[in-house]
């Protein structure tokens, strides 16, 4: 969990640019300074604002070395998909058929389930008087004329797999001081010290490091505008500048910066703004391929 308070200590804070934006953030949430004051933190002994000024906890920090000799694998198998349909789609479908012996064009289209004036019309037929041998194109009316197969695939996938939510977006009741409105900036996932953190989607990490309350923290950039944030980390386990697929072990749960507990205090910014990452976590994105004849049923 991290709470936010908009003070004096966050000013102070080496994470500068990124406690800009959440301010920009909020401000555009809120538009009037008088919302500022529901979240900001009052009292002067506030647990929040000592433990901010405070910063790493050493004791914390040395326990957290005890899992720096763990492996990691680099990628956890988590799909991101969602559904995955053949959708049919009602259509002509032109048949081939060669003229038998005592065949008419009432017969044929019978049989085809059609109409003589759309057989004839079709091979440009000015009578209908038919040749033994003769190949016809027959316009048939299927079901299933062409098929697409449709995946719906989420844009980010949780970044901890294993775990279980214990806190949600938006305002609350500060957990270090009942009587203080604070405004939670993430999710929480709780799983042990040193479970695998992975890239919610593709992207580029764009930050890594200590940064006050947020303890150990990754930010990856994605398309689209969005950016995620992972905090309170034991372990950071990539670069700035490197390109990340969605999946890629990124970091481990940890308990450092302000945290009560272990567990990975996850962001999501749309644009510069933070969302709830509840609602990220729920886009998916759909693709539609047309699958070739042969990949539809009965033919
Ligand atoms: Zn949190």
């Amino acid at each position: 969990m991290l709470v936010l308070s908009l003070g004096t200590a966050l000013q102070a804070n080496p994470f500068r640019k990124f406690d800009d934006e959440i301010q920009r953030s909020h401000a555009s949430a809120g538009s009037s300074p008088s919302v500022f004051r529901i979240f900001s933190v009052s009292s002067e002994e506030s647990e929040v604002l000592r433990l901010f000024e405070q910063g790493i906890n050493q004791q914390l920090e040395e326990e957290d070395e005890s899992v720096a000799s763990l492996d990691f694998p680099k990628y956890i198998e988590v799909s991101p998909v969602v559904s995955n349909t053949v959708v049919h789609e009602p259509g002509i479908l032109i048949k081939k058929y060669v003229v038998q012996k005592k065949d008419t064009l009432t017969r044929i289209a019978k049989s085809f389930a059609t109409e003589v004036a759309k057989i004839k019309k079709h091979n440009a037929l000015t009578s209908s008087a038919l040749k033994l041998g003769q190949t016809l194109e027959i316009p048939v009316q299927v079901k299933q004329a062409s098929a697409s197969r449709v995946i719906k695939k989420k844009l980010f996938i949780l970044p901890v797999p294993q775990s279980k939510i214990t806190s949600r977006f938006g305002r609350r009741i500060d957990p270090f001081n009942k009587y203080n409105r604070v405004y939670h900036t993430g999710l929480d996932l709780a799983a042990k010290v040193g479970t695998p953190v992975v890239s919610a989607a593709e992207g580029e990490v764009i930050f890594t490091g200590r940064n006050g309350g947020y303890g150990n923290s990754v930010i990856i950039q994605h398309k689209n505008g969005y950016k995620t944030l992972y905090a309170h980390c034991s372990q950071i386990l990539v670069e700035v500048g490197e390109t990340v697929k969605m999946g890629r072990v990124i970091a481990a749960v940890g308990r450092t910066g302000t945290a009560t507990g272990a567990h990975l205090h996850f962001e999501v910014f749309l644009n510069g703004k933070l969302i709830n990452p509840e609602t990220a976590l729920n886009l998916t994105e759909k693709f539609v391929t047309k699958l070739p004849k042969s990949e539809i049923a009965g033919f």
